[in-house]
């Protein structure tokens, strides 16, 4: 963990963690992340790009450092937001759970707090060990247009009782927006303006990245 990152959170109670591939961050991160930290109450929201997404092995990524890179120009205004490379510089897939032992063994006496979109959260019985990752955060489900929580909130609480106080379902302002509706769209040679950052935007032309997907 980053020497400065480490000091500037000890100080915290409450850490939001913005688990991602962000190739490329969006306005849906974006909002997911600002709402969390407003409505629970959080110091900080950490933002944890991953280093090689377990579920996404088919799928070609870009570069680590270009995605960090654009998860650091997008957050760098507000104060709350920080982005950590730790599953970056971990070797091998990135998963949640190893990265949430790190975090407590670095923050011991915050309360953890691991936002995804409602897409991710109704995949967590297939993640690795969840009943672990419920022991060491709280997880926040944030709304996202088209995936509806009620089902499978249902099944993972009676699945794992412990996430009963420690699984929550969170309104947030509904973007339909996805990294891969972005790729896309610059795939097809159209404007993806007002759904990620001016200068994410320019950091890809830059790098030609998604020109052929
Ligand atoms: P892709 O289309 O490549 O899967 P994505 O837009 O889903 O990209 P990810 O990096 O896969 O972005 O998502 C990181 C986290 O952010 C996940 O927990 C995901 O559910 C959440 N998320 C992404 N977009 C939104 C959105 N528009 N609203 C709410 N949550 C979102
Ligand atoms: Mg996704």
């Amino acid at each position: 963990m980053e020497t400065s990152i480490k000091k500037t959170l000890s100080s915290a109670k409450r850490l939001g963690i913005m688990g991602g591939t962000f190739d490329p961050i969006h306005y849906g991160h974006l909002v997911a992340a600002e709402t969390a930290r407003v409505e629970l109450g959080l110091d900080y929201v950490l933002f944890i790009p991953a280093g090689e997404p377990p579920h996404k092995k088919k799928l070609k990524i870009t570069d680590a450092e270009l995605r960090f890179k654009m998860v650091e120009i997008s957050i760098k205004n507000n104060e709350y937001f920080k982005a950590s490379r730790i599953e970056i510089n971990r070797k091998g897939p990135s998963y949640t759970i190893d990265t949430l032992r790190e975090l407590h063994r670095f923050f011991p006496k915050q309360d953890l707090f691991f936002i995804t979109g409602t897409d991710a959260m109704m995949d967590i019985l297939a993640w690795r060990q969840p009943e672990e990752i419920f022991k060491l955060a709280k997880v926040i489900s944030a709304s996202r247009p088209g995936y509806e929580s009620q089902k499978h909130l249902a099944e993972i609480y009676s699945k794992f009782p412990i996430s009963k106080n420690r699984l929550y379902q969170l309104e947030i302002p509904a973007l339909a927006i996805s990294s891969s509706y972005i790729r896309s769209r610059i795939g097809n040679n159209k404007s993806v303006r007002y759904l990620l950052p001016d200068e994410v935007i320019k950091l890809i032309e830059d790098n030609k990245l998604y020109v052929n997907v």
